[in-house]
Protein backbone atom coordinates (compact mmCIF):
# COMPACT_ATOMS: atom_id res chain seq x y z
CA UNK A 1 0.00 0.00 0.00
CA UNK A 2 1.27 3.25 -0.79
CA UNK A 3 0.60 5.81 1.95
CA UNK A 4 1.60 8.62 -0.40
CA UNK A 5 0.26 11.79 1.82
CA UNK A 6 2.66 10.62 5.07
CA UNK A 7 5.73 11.89 3.62
CA UNK A 8 6.93 14.39 5.26
CA UNK A 9 7.50 16.77 2.43
CA UNK A 10 3.49 17.11 2.01
CA UNK A 11 2.17 17.16 5.58
CA UNK A 12 0.93 19.95 6.77
CA UNK A 13 2.67 20.33 10.39
CA UNK A 14 -0.05 21.91 12.03
CA UNK A 15 -1.99 20.12 15.25
CA UNK A 16 -4.89 19.13 14.96
CA UNK A 17 -7.70 20.57 16.96
CA UNK A 18 -10.25 18.88 19.58
CA UNK A 19 -13.74 17.86 19.69
CA UNK A 20 -15.97 16.83 22.02
CA UNK A 21 -18.23 13.35 22.18
CA UNK A 22 -21.19 13.32 23.97
CA UNK A 23 -20.76 17.30 25.01
CA UNK A 24 -22.63 18.15 27.91
CA UNK A 25 -23.21 14.73 29.20
CA UNK A 26 -21.26 12.82 32.10
CA UNK A 27 -19.81 10.97 29.57
CA UNK A 28 -18.02 14.22 27.75
CA UNK A 29 -14.89 13.18 25.94
CA UNK A 30 -12.54 15.11 23.94
CA UNK A 31 -10.10 13.91 21.11
CA UNK A 32 -7.70 15.46 18.98
CA UNK A 33 -9.36 15.37 15.25
CA UNK A 34 -6.98 14.05 12.60
CA UNK A 35 -8.64 13.15 10.30
CA UNK A 36 -7.56 13.56 6.87
CA UNK A 37 -4.64 15.23 8.27
CA UNK A 38 -2.62 12.41 6.74
CA UNK A 39 -3.77 9.07 5.13
CA UNK A 40 -4.08 7.09 8.29
CA UNK A 41 -5.43 4.01 6.51
CA UNK A 42 -7.33 3.26 3.35
CA UNK A 43 -10.84 3.26 3.26
CA UNK A 44 -12.81 0.06 3.22
CA UNK A 45 -16.41 1.38 1.82
CA UNK A 46 -18.41 3.59 2.79
CA UNK A 47 -20.96 2.63 5.64
CA UNK A 48 -24.49 1.33 5.16
CA UNK A 49 -26.53 3.72 6.94
CA UNK A 50 -28.62 0.73 9.27
CA UNK A 51 -25.50 -1.29 9.88
CA UNK A 52 -25.66 -1.73 13.44
CA UNK A 53 -23.09 0.12 15.76
CA UNK A 54 -20.44 -2.21 17.51
CA UNK A 55 -17.16 -1.58 19.61
CA UNK A 56 -14.32 -3.39 18.89
CA UNK A 57 -10.94 -3.13 21.28
CA UNK A 58 -7.99 -3.23 19.79
CA UNK A 59 -3.58 -2.30 20.45
CA UNK A 60 -1.61 -1.16 18.20
CA UNK A 61 0.83 -3.52 19.29
CA UNK A 62 3.36 -0.57 18.27
CA UNK A 63 5.87 1.83 20.34
CA UNK A 64 4.64 4.37 22.22
CA UNK A 65 5.55 8.20 22.06
CA UNK A 66 8.31 8.93 24.20
CA UNK A 67 7.25 12.30 24.98
CA UNK A 68 3.83 13.67 26.52
CA UNK A 69 3.87 16.60 24.12
CA UNK A 70 0.97 16.59 21.49
CA UNK A 71 3.52 16.75 18.29
CA UNK A 72 5.30 13.79 20.05
CA UNK A 73 2.07 11.87 19.68
CA UNK A 74 1.24 12.66 16.25
CA UNK A 75 4.46 11.96 15.36
CA UNK A 76 4.39 8.42 17.07
CA UNK A 77 1.31 8.00 15.15
CA UNK A 78 2.19 9.09 11.68
CA UNK A 79 5.36 6.35 12.41
CA UNK A 80 3.17 3.43 13.06
CA UNK A 81 1.04 4.39 10.25
CA UNK A 82 3.70 4.33 8.08
CA UNK A 83 4.53 0.92 9.31
CA UNK A 84 1.46 -1.06 9.21
CA UNK A 85 0.55 -2.93 6.12
CA UNK A 86 -3.23 -1.42 6.28
CA UNK A 87 -1.58 1.59 7.93
CA UNK A 88 -3.74 3.43 11.52
CA UNK A 89 -6.97 2.03 10.09
CA UNK A 90 -8.91 2.50 13.89
CA UNK A 91 -11.07 5.11 14.06
CA UNK A 92 -9.93 5.93 17.81
CA UNK A 93 -6.04 5.60 19.72
CA UNK A 94 -6.12 5.74 22.95
CA UNK A 95 -3.04 7.07 24.30
CA UNK A 96 -1.34 5.19 27.29
CA UNK A 97 -0.38 8.25 29.76
CA UNK A 98 -3.26 10.00 31.89
CA UNK A 99 -2.53 13.26 30.53
CA UNK A 100 -2.18 11.73 26.94
CA UNK A 101 -4.55 12.08 24.31
CA UNK A 102 -7.74 10.18 22.60
CA UNK A 103 -6.92 10.74 18.92
CA UNK A 104 -9.56 10.46 15.91
CA UNK A 105 -7.93 9.44 12.73
CA UNK A 106 -10.31 7.71 10.66
CA UNK A 107 -14.36 8.61 10.31
CA UNK A 108 -16.95 6.67 12.13
CA UNK A 109 -19.20 6.73 9.30
CA UNK A 110 -17.16 4.99 7.24
CA UNK A 111 -15.40 1.24 7.43
CA UNK A 112 -11.64 0.54 7.53
CA UNK A 113 -9.74 -1.98 7.23
CA UNK A 114 -9.29 -2.84 11.30
CA UNK A 115 -11.35 -5.70 11.56
CA UNK A 116 -11.66 -8.69 9.13
CA UNK A 117 -15.54 -9.37 8.96
CA UNK A 118 -15.98 -6.34 11.09
CA UNK A 119 -15.34 -2.84 9.79
CA UNK A 120 -18.31 -1.05 9.96
CA UNK A 121 -17.65 -1.52 13.91
CA UNK A 122 -15.99 1.65 15.53
CA UNK A 123 -12.42 0.32 16.45
CA UNK A 124 -11.02 1.75 19.99
CA UNK A 125 -7.11 0.92 19.94
CA UNK A 126 -4.85 1.33 22.76
CA UNK A 127 -1.13 2.61 22.12
CA UNK A 128 1.18 0.05 22.83
CA UNK A 129 1.89 -3.27 22.78
CA UNK A 130 0.06 -4.81 25.80
CA UNK A 131 1.22 -8.47 25.10
CA UNK A 132 4.23 -7.14 27.26
CA UNK A 133 3.23 -3.89 28.40
CA UNK A 134 1.39 -3.57 31.66
CA UNK A 135 -1.44 -1.21 30.68
CA UNK A 136 -2.29 1.84 32.66
CA UNK A 137 -5.36 1.98 34.62
CA UNK A 138 -5.61 5.30 33.19
CA UNK A 139 -5.80 4.19 29.52
CA UNK A 140 -8.08 1.71 30.04
CA UNK A 141 -10.33 4.35 32.22
CA UNK A 142 -10.54 6.72 29.01
CA UNK A 143 -11.03 3.76 26.67
CA UNK A 144 -14.11 2.80 28.24
CA UNK A 145 -15.01 6.07 28.96
CA UNK A 146 -14.69 7.18 25.40
CA UNK A 147 -16.88 4.02 24.31
CA UNK A 148 -19.76 5.11 27.14
CA UNK A 149 -19.24 8.83 25.39
CA UNK A 150 -20.25 7.43 21.88
CA UNK A 151 -23.33 4.94 23.28
CA UNK A 152 -24.54 8.02 24.89
CA UNK A 153 -24.51 9.98 21.66
CA UNK A 154 -25.30 7.28 19.74
CA UNK A 155 -28.25 7.10 21.96
CA UNK A 156 -28.04 3.04 21.51
CA UNK A 157 -26.77 0.30 24.06
CA UNK A 158 -23.51 -0.68 22.08
CA UNK A 159 -22.33 -4.04 21.99
CA UNK A 160 -18.42 -4.64 23.10
CA UNK A 161 -15.89 -7.10 21.20
CA UNK A 162 -12.39 -7.59 21.24
CA UNK A 163 -10.32 -8.15 18.70
CA UNK A 164 -9.70 -11.37 19.69
CA UNK A 165 -13.61 -12.57 19.92
CA UNK A 166 -13.98 -12.37 15.96
CA UNK A 167 -9.92 -13.68 14.75
CA UNK A 168 -7.29 -15.85 15.77
CA UNK A 169 -4.81 -12.87 17.03
CA UNK A 170 -3.92 -11.71 20.55
CA UNK A 171 -4.70 -8.51 20.18
CA UNK A 172 -5.89 -6.51 22.24
CA UNK A 173 -2.64 -8.21 24.21
CA UNK A 174 -3.09 -10.65 27.00
CA UNK A 175 -2.29 -7.53 29.58
CA UNK A 176 -4.81 -6.03 28.28
CA UNK A 177 -7.60 -7.99 27.25
CA UNK A 178 -9.45 -8.99 31.23
CA UNK A 179 -9.62 -5.11 31.73
CA UNK A 180 -11.92 -4.78 28.37
CA UNK A 181 -15.31 -5.32 28.68
CA UNK A 182 -15.74 -9.34 27.69
CA UNK A 183 -17.92 -10.01 24.69
CA UNK A 184 -21.64 -9.12 24.26
CA UNK A 185 -21.53 -6.69 27.40
CA UNK A 186 -24.08 -3.94 26.02
CA UNK A 187 -22.71 -0.60 26.63
CA UNK A 188 -23.37 1.27 28.51
CA UNK A 189 -25.64 -0.07 31.23
CA UNK A 190 -25.63 2.66 33.47
CA UNK A 191 -27.81 5.29 31.42
CA UNK A 192 -30.74 2.57 31.75
CA UNK A 193 -30.70 4.47 34.99
CA UNK A 194 -29.80 7.93 34.27
CA UNK A 195 -32.58 8.77 31.29
CA UNK A 196 -31.41 12.12 30.93
CA UNK A 197 -28.24 10.96 29.62
CA UNK A 198 -29.68 9.09 26.65
CA UNK A 199 -29.76 11.10 23.47
CA UNK A 200 -28.63 14.11 25.43
CA UNK A 201 -25.53 14.39 23.98
CA UNK A 202 -25.04 16.86 21.62
CA UNK A 203 -23.46 15.58 18.77
CA UNK A 204 -20.21 17.68 17.77
CA UNK A 205 -19.10 15.44 14.96
CA UNK A 206 -17.83 17.28 11.90
ZN1 LIG B 1 -6.59 -5.81 16.67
Amino acid sequence: MNLLRLSSSNFDRRLPGSLLVAAGTQYETQVRDARGLVEWSPLASRRHIKEDRLILYHHTAGEVPPHRSTRAELDALIVEARGGKWGLPYNFVVMPGGHHRIWYLNDIDANWPHTYGHNGATAIAAMGNYSHMIPRATMVERMLRLADALATMWGLQVPEWQHRDVYPTECPGHLLSPLLPQKDRQRSADWQNDPAAIGGGSNTWQ
